[in-house]
């Protein structure tokens, strides 16, 4: 994955997500897969849904009676029903039409979905980011290469069908 010092959106990056409580792990990933993401473990369902509609996010949930209210009341929501983060955004590409992750999109902030720029190098000449709200610094490294494996098995899973 790289980080993108401009504020072009590409592809399937423009998605917008908001997520509910139960899948806080889920939001990290997305995050760092570039995806604008809301997580949000505070709000009751009916909150969750007026912001997810005001703000024109898809709701995550693996709760379906928030599901089924959030379809009834016409919120683009998905239900994601899988006990793991890869099976779960294996289900979400499925249900998008999506039929891989790009895994060259700049990452957002993990912590606060903020965007991230390159910052100074750190002594080492390791290449550094930094992010813009809320100034945590990130170096390429193991949390990178983890989520380049998960999308390359994200990826094969979904074109197989
Ligand atoms: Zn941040």
């Amino acid at each position: 994955l790289t980080v993108a010092t401009d504020d072009e959106d590409r592809g399937a990056t423009k998605l917008k997500f908001l997520v509910d409580g139960m899948l806080g792990s889920l939001a990290v990933k997305l995050r760092m897969l570039g995806f604008d993401t809301l997580y949000d473990k505070e709000s009751s369902d009916a909150q969750l849904m007026k912001i997810a509609k005001q703000s024109k996010r898809i709701l995550l949930t693996s709760d379906m009676s928030l599901y089924s209210r959030s379809i009834l009341s016409q919120v683009s929501c998905i239900a994601l029903t899988k006990k793991d983060d890869a099976s779960r955004l294996i289900e979400l590409l499925k249900q998008l039409n999506i039929s891989t992750l790009d895994a060259s999109v700049k990452s957002r902030c993990s912590i606060c979905n903020g965007s991230l720029v390159e910052d100074l190098p750190d002594e080492f000449g390791r290449a550094r980011y930094r992010c813009v709200a809320c100034k945590k610094k990130y170096w390429r490294g193991s949390h990178w290469n983890n989520l380049e494996k998960l999308v390359e098995t994200v990826n094969r899973s979904v074109s197989n069908g």
